[in-house]
């Protein structure tokens, strides 16, 4: 017997609405929607029943959930502990080095779930979050996040990137942490060269802890706007060097905006060589550049659609929580694509659809997961407040429901008017 039908629903690629049936947490069929449902025998008045058995998405899109490939769950929801003057990287890095001395274990544990709940209620079923692991933190916010990422499993997918934020040459210490977290179930090694006295020599040395476990990588790179100096050709050696194509994923590059249109496409040229992914983070990039100016001032945003285009997996993601870096935040994809999308000056659907697949099957490829609604593949489905991805992304619409291996994860309530 089928354990859940979600009725009504409707599918990117499929006409017409559809009834998707759930069976041991996967999709057993989907078929053209019966809404005549006097023979159902589910369907009976008892509200109880009925909605444990059935899911009406009442002619809603869904889709597979949201991905967020790149967020920092570790130093998310510090805002009151940070003094914020400038509003530039320089004082948010340094603001948070001094609030990560005092993290505790269950303050950061506290704090993660916190977040992990916004998501959840979001849509988004998986996600990569960096953790900072070096002198300051210790191992203290990588053991709070794998709690949290225990605790969430049953609603979202956490892979975690344990991370050196402040640099490694110049950091001693933290090379043994980042062995430490990926000997203890990290999932994969992050670096920051533009913090690092030495940036080729840090981008090498990520690249030796990756291929000493055998796990991916993933740069913070280029967050400037000086067009100049990227460390994008080094990054490109080493990774073909080290046969890591695919493997390699990074974010801001916002130098890429500074940069005149045929520099950027010789810079684009050498990832898609290299086969490495981008992610745009619009709500940081944003807010922390062209500080220096006081009229049109430079957003440093890269156009994710234009490198798409030009054939690199691109994706959008949150990146920071209501912290120095990014006051704001509700850990929703929907609403940063749409920033993003806004900034970027889309309009045509093609593009919007593009920006979906960001936050949803391109972001989902960095953590190696599928995202096909189809018989046989996992349930793990979300409904959203709209006819289809374009509208959902134009919209922002708000996310009424999701499932995860076939178990109902969360649920919000669409809004109606109270007419007199
Ligand atoms: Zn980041």
């Amino acid at each position: 017997m089928t354990d859940l039908i979600i009725k009504n629903a409707r599918l990117t690629n499929r006409a017409g609405l559809v009834d998707i049936s759930i069976k041991d947490s996967h999709i057993e069929g989907i078929d053209a929607a019966n809404s005549d449902t006097t023979n159902n025998p589910v369907t009976n008045s008892d509200d109880r029943l009925y909605e444990n058995t059935v899911y009406d998405a009442k002619g809603n899109f869904v889709c597979a959930g949201f991905y967020e490939s790149h967020i920092h769950l570790d130093k998310a929801c510090i805002l009151d502990r940070c003094t914020v003057e400038e509003g530039n990287l320089k004082e948010a890095v340094e603001e948070t080095g001094k609030a990560k001395e005092e993290f505790t274990e269950e303050d950061v544990f506290e704090r993660a779930s916190r977040v992990l709940e916004m998501a959840i209620k979001k849509g988004t079923v998986g996600l990569r979050t960096f953790v900072e692991t070096d002198a300051k933190t210790q191992l203290r916010s990588f053991n709070a996040i794998k709690k949290a990422r225990e605790k969430y499993a049953f609603a979202i997918d956490i892979e975690i990137c344990a991370f050196a934020q402040d640099g490694l040459t110049n950091e001693p210490k933290t090379q043994e942490l980042l062995q430490q977290a990926l000997a203890q179930g990290a999932d994969l090694v992050g670096g920051c060269p533009y913090k690092d006295d030495n940036p080729n020599q840090h981008i090498e040395m990520i690249f030796d802890l990756a291929e000493q476990f055998n796990v991916n990588v993933d740069f913070h790179l280029d967050f400037d706007l000086d067009p100049d100096n990227s460390s994008i050709p080094k990054l490109v050696e080493e990774t073909i060097k080290r046969n890591y194509q695919g493997r390699v994923s990074i974010g801001h590059v916002t130098k890429l905006s500074a940069m005149d249109k045929m520099q950027r496409g010789a810079m684009v040229g050498l990832l898609k060589f290299a086969d490495i992914s981008l992610t745009v983070l619009p709500a940081t990039d944003i807010y922390l550049n062209g500080r220096d100016y006081d009229a049109l001032i430079p957003r440093g945003m890269v156009n994710a659609n234009e490198l798409a285009e030009m054939g690199i997996n691109t994706t959008i993601a949150s990146n920071n929580i209501l912290n120095a870096f990014t006051p704001y935040g509700d850990a929703s994809l929907i609403r940063m694509a749409n920033m993003y999308a806004n900034i970027a000056q889309l309009s045509k659907d093609t593009e919007i659809a593009d920006v979906f697949d960001m936050v949803s099957k391109n972001a989902a490829k960095l953590l190696s997961h599928q995202t096909a609604i189809t018989v046989g593949a996992p349930a793990t489905l979300v409904v959203l407040e709209a006819k289809d991805a374009v509208s959902a992304i134009r919209t922002a619409a708000q996310a009424l429901a999701g499932f995860k291996n076939g178990k109902q994860t969360f649920c919000n309530q669409a809004a109606h008017i109270c007419f007199e």
